[in-house]
């Protein structure tokens, strides 16, 4: 069941939240808060609602999102998309991942990720009949070995598909790798996919778009969410910008994915993107104490940790706790102690698989008394 990523059973994030739910255990599994986002941003919802923003919006998404997206990356980055030709809303950006990489890849192309990667990227690289090339990022900084990143890439690489901030390493990638990465992608002729769904969520620095370094904006798509800023995951609001000609390749293909994507929701998510900047400010400082308190818990149960800089999630060394296979430990974690987490093996191809056999990761998106009685819990492992 729990089998390496690129497989296409059930999501392991199903599957460890039933079996938290299945036995009571405290879910530090599956990547979404337990508290909803800003009251302002449900109640701009309910009055769509109520005010008759119920059927189809446009495929592109509502004009107020659309210019609400364009208006934070220039508030934020500076950068300028034109809301009608370079934004598209989509459901998620699962679908904004989805509907890129099936808008440019053709069977036999290559798309490099960084491995671990995040589980969709290498079950959509498989649907496209895409040849997933992989660049390991090991422990215990989770960044990657710059030539192995250059053999990585080839004649055939099509995309290059980055997470930054990192699921579910927690690396905030260094503009050093990013040039090198815009270098790469140059000499290769390779389109970037950024997915930056974590761009408000970091710890030690601010995120740099990739789009936003020398000679990248002409060949990135830049994915983000609703979701993870504004703490509503279930609304599945995503989007992503990028030159006009990359953006209406993708256009093309949601159209016949999902057409359009909830009309309410994303005139609400629009009143999110316009909240100050004390707002963006305070959710990464309240997750930055978030992480404190989870890091420090399971440092107390004996476990390996690597402090992340950005996004949800902490992961461990379950070696030092005599465990050295992590997919064992998180069947057996919540009968045991009743905490589930998400072994990193099966966000990586077999080899990947045996590098990160000892990582777990742990999600610390969540109340803080609930983090607390997570760590009280795995202190009876030792
Ligand atoms: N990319 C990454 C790296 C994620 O962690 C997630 C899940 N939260 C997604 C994409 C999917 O985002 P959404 O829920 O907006 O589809
Ligand atoms: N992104 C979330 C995580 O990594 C999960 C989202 C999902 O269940 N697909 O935990």
């Amino acid at each position: 069941l729990l089998s390496p990523g690129g497989s296409l059973g059930v999501t392991i994030f199903e599957e460890m939240t039933t079996l938290a739910v299945s036995t009571g255990a405290i879910n530090l599994g599956q990547g979404f808060p337990d508290e909803d986002g800003p009251e302002e941003i449900k109640a701009a919802a309910r009055r769509a609602i109520a005010d008759g923003a119920n059927q189809y919006a446009p495929g592109k998404g509502v004009p107020v999102l659309r210019e609400a997206i364009a208006a934070h990356q220039h508030r934020f980055y500076g950068l300028k998309p034109d809301p009608d030709t370079e934004v598209l809303v989509t459901t998620g950006a699962t679908e904004a991942i989805a509907a890129t990489l099936l808008a440019f890849i053709q069977p036999g192309d290559e798309v490099l990720t960084f491995e671990p990667f995040y589980d969709s990227y290498g079950a959509i690289i498989n649907m496209a009949g895409a040849t997933h090339v992989t660049a390991p990022l090991p422990a215990p900084d989770f960044l990657p070995d710059l030539t192995v990143l250059e053999d990585s890439f080839s004649e055939r690489t099509k995309i290059v598909l980055l997470n930054n901030p990192h699921n579910p390493t927690g690396a905030v990638f260094p503009a050093y790798v990013l040039s090198r990465i815009v270098e790469l992608a140059a000499k290769f002729g390779a389109i970037i996919v950024s997915d930056e769904v974590y761009e408000h969520l970091t710890f030690d620095a601010a995120h740099t778009p990739i789009a936003s370094l020398p000679g990248a904006a002409e060949r990135t798509i830049t994915v983000s969410s609703a979701g993870k800023t504004f703490s509503f995951t279930g609304w599945k609001i995503g989007w992503l910008t990028g030159p006009e000609n990359l953006v209406a390749a993708v256009r093309t293909v949601k159209q016949f994915l999902t057409y359009s994507s909830g009309t309410p929701f994303q005139s609400a998510i629009a009143v999110g993107l316009g909240l100050p900047d004390e707002f963006y400010t305070g959710i990464a400082a309240t997750l930055r104490h978030k992480r404190d308190i989870l890091a420090e818990g399971l440092r107390a149960a004996g476990f390996g940790v690597f402090n992340p800089s950005g996004t949800y999630f902490i992961n461990v060394d379950t070696a030092p706790l005599g465990i050295p296979d992590s997919v064992e430990l998180a069947r057996r974690l919540p009968g045991l102690v009743g905490v589930a987490a998400i072994p990193v093996p099966v966000f990586c191809h077999p080899e990947g698989a045996e590098r990160t056999r000892s990582l777990l990761r742990f999600a610390f998106c969540k109340k803080t008394d609930v983090l607390e009685e997570a760590a009280e819990r795995l202190a009876t492992l030792k």
